[in-house]
């Protein structure tokens, strides 16, 4: 247990209340409290002690079931079942809630991993779920709360429909400390991919004041430190297409960087946005790393085959043409790598219709990428989006050239984790100490994959 303090740090709360909650949540929060409901979030680990006043719990999940793309691929590997599958089964099992839901309380369940309980209905049965709400629920939350409390009908599954899509003044602003000081800057993307589900929302930017207030709310608690901008691509802010816009990219960074001296990120990029103003890029750049050295974000690169991007992420590239996706990576790569921005960047192992040479292609590509810090994660194919209705990619399903794709991914991060942890940890009192303690790890995690290495090409799996 103590071991795993590091890698699931308990939340800091008080009473229960936790000082910092997932962004998400928090808006969820904001909205029924301009609503006029008596709503508070709570660490679940002290659900007992409020849970006997209340009519309605409402659960908040990211991977409930460990379905998600990060979740599911270390799963299958590692052959254990993720963490967030087992505390989540933990909650809904607490005899606490269990007997509160025989005297009447109502139970429903938001957030990104919503999702996942089209594939465990029996689970919802089996733990009287009362209702799952998937997508932006700013504007139907309201509505499904009061029905609970009035006892009346639930659907079981409330998908939000798009024109139920909050426009941009009905999205309330949060009002207590968010996880990581995130702040979002806008929703949706115009890119289209056919795996992705974010893709069928609206595109939304918000104004320079709505995302100052947030920042506001985090700083002003005293409880977080720093700030995660958050969008599908924090390079296209304030855009209405595929290149960024100068002047209210450089503007937004001069206000933030106002605001915050260090712990600044960005949820996500693109590197066809990097890569189409590479002089935009470093202008932002300058601004940030004169605060602090680096900064990071998470990078779609999924495939280094260019008939799949052509295929399933036609407009990825944009405004490059969806062939020179791998001309895009290199040149977005190489211009994060010289202006200070850390990338952890996906691959999607196991795409539909995907062949062998495709998964050699991209393997190809990672050699090149071998020179720029970065983080490679490679994420096996889970059906969503478009493709909602595609099979799932399993472990079993992977040949001999995906297991060589997965440890070259391992070989990459191995080699850049020290100079990664370096920089991570410089200049906090506990530098030393965690840094010490997360090498140590490294150490034990690569002894791990080359044993792993060295079974797989005995053909240790199955
Ligand atoms: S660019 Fe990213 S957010 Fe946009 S559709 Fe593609 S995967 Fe989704």
């Amino acid at each position: 247990m103590a071991l795993s303090l590091p890698f699931f740090p308990p939340l800091k709360e008080d009473k229960g209340l936790p000082s910092a909650a997932p962004y998400g949540l928090r808006k969820i929060e904001a909205q029924l409290l301009k609503e006029d409901f008596d709503v508070i979030i709570l660490d679940p680990s002290h659900i007992e002690e409020h849970i006997s006043k209340a009519k309605v719990l409402g659960i908040y999940v990211m991977d409930p079931f460990g379905l998600g793309p990060a979740s599911s691929t270390l799963a299958s590997i590692l052959k254990n079942e993720p963490y967030l599958a087992k505390y989540f089964q933990v909650l809904v099992s607490n005899p606490v809630v269990k007997l509160r839901k025989r005297n009447g309380l109502k139970i429903i369940v938001g957030g990104p991993g919503a999702w996942q309980f089209q594939y465990r209905k029996k689970f919802v049965e089996e733990f009287s779920i009362d209702c799952i709400v998937e997508g932006e629920a700013e504007a139907v939350i309201g509505s499904i709360f009061r029905a609970a409390i009035c006892g009346e009908h639930l659907p079981k599954f409330y998908e939000v429909g798009i024109k139920e899509t909050p426009s941009l003044e009905k999205i309330p602003d949060i009002v207590s400390p968010s996880i990581n000081g995130l702040v979002e800057i806008g929703r949706g993307c115009c890119r289209g991919c056919e795996f992705c589900s974010v893709t069928q929302k609206p595109l939304r930017w918000y104004p320079f004041d709505k995302i100052q207030r947030e920042i506001d709310v985090n700083i002003k608690s005293d409880k977080v430190n720093g700030c995660c901008l958050h969008a599908e691509d924090v390079m296209l802010y304030g855009s209405r297409n595929t290149l960024p816009v100068e002047k209210k990219l450089v503007k937004l960074h001069e206000l933030v960087m106002k605001k915050i001296n260090r712990g600044f990120s960005w949820s996500h990029c693109s590197l066809a946005a990097v890569a189409s103003k590479p002089k935009v890029f470093s202008r932002i750049a300058e601004t940030i790393v004169e605060k602090q050295g680096w900064w990071g974000a998470e990078i779609g690169i999924e495939t280094g085959s260019p008939e799949i991007a052509k295929k399933i992420m036609p407009s990825k590239a944009h405004p490059f043409k969806a062939e020179d996706w791998n001309d895009v990576v290199r040149l977005g790569m190489g211009l994060m790598n010289d202006n200070g921005l850390v990338p952890a960047c996906t691959l999607i192992v196991g795409l539909p219709g995907e062949r062998e040479e495709d998964v050699a292609k991209t393997m190809d590509l990672l050699d090149d990428l071998r020179g720029f810090r970065s983080l490679i994660v490679p994420l096996f194919f889970v059906p969503l989006g478009r493709m909602r209705r595609k099979d799932w990619f399993k472990r079993t399903e992977m040949s001999e050239l995906h297991k060589q794709l997965l440890l070259q991914c391992t070989e990459h991060d191995f080699y850049w984790v020290d100079s990664l942890l370096e920089i991570a940890f410089k200049g906090k009192w506990y530098e030393r100490l965690l840094r010490e303690f997360y090498k140590a790890f490294a150490g034990i995690a690569k002894r791990k994959v080359r044993q792993l290495e060295s079974a797989s090409f005995q053909n240790e799996y199955p």
